[in-house]
């Protein structure tokens, strides 16, 4: 039985070689962690560490947030990780973090809308008929729960580039993991879906109907069939593979 993620099928719809090459091969990868990855752990790390001590009823100050990823940073940083854009240095992206922190810190100091979990683990399993054969996991960054309202909000750090409304009105991560919610918390009044992009300090939100829902869950089990039943896992080089950690092994990479 495989228990599937987002990333396990973004993989697959990304390009299937690599899909191949990180998950039936097994291959070592030749890359160990882009720096973007990096940046994005350790301001996580940094940001759960803020409602972590939030959910035990303490409230962090700047100078201790700024603290704490420098040390997160300096104890993991190693050579191994990749700066693939040339132009850049490992400098650039802490100082990029340490920015995103002073701006989300300031935009929601002190961080009391009853966080009820960070790092939540999700398992959902689509078809009850067919038990654990469209399983998936999820991690979700942080789920409040307005007590007023009785909404539960899905909580997601985005250290990458913003993206469309229209875009998170049909993203898959966080949907998927409304499916989760909807069933440990059945007399929730609602489920709302809220992305922080950091880079520009913005927020934004989406939600889905019960008829998205079971519309997308019908969409992943096509997809899991679809890779079950696939052989020939084909190259789809682009832009991507300039992040690809298998590129030493694939004679299509888009150079
Ligand atoms: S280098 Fe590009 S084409 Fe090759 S496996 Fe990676 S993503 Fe796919």
């Amino acid at each position: 039985m495989v228990l599937y993620s987002h990333s396990r099928l973004s993989t697959f719809e990304q390009c299937p070689l690599k899909f191949k090459f990180r998950y039936i091969d097994k291959l070592e990868p030749e890359i160990k962690q882009s720096i973007e990855g990096f940046l994005g752990n350790k301001v996580h790390d940094s940001l759960e560490f803020i409602y972590r001590e939030a959910c035990k009823g303490r409230t962090v100050e700047l100078d201790e947030l700024i603290e704490f990823y420098i040390q997160v940073w300096n104890k993991e940083y190693t050579n191994e990780i990749k700066v693939i854009k040339e132009e850049l240095n490992a400098e650039h992206y802490f100082e990029k973090g340490v920015k995103f922190l002073i701006d989300y810190f300031t935009e929601n100091y002190p961080f009391k809308d009853n966080t009820i979990a960070v790092e939540k683990q999700i398992i959902i399993d689509l078809d009850k008929e067919n038990p654990g054969k469209y399983k998936l996991q999820g991690f979700i960054d942080r789920l409040v729960h307005n007590k007023d309202t009785n909404i539960f909000e899905i909580h997601d750090y985005k250290t990458g580039q913003i993206k469309t409304q229209e875009d998170l009105d049909k993203d898959r991560q966080l949907a998927l993991y409304s499916l989760g919610i909807r069933e440990s918390f059945p007399e929730a009044a609602d489920i709302h879906l809220i992305w922080h992009f950091l880079d520009l300090n913005k927020k934004m939100s989406s939600r889905r109907t019960l008829e998205e829902l079971n519309q997308l869950k019908q969409e992943i089990i096509n997809l899991i069939n679809k890779i079950e039943s696939t052989s020939d896992f084909q190259a789809n080089p682009g832009n991507l593979c300039k992040w690809c950690e298998f590129q030493g092994y694939c004679d299509s990479r888009e150079e």
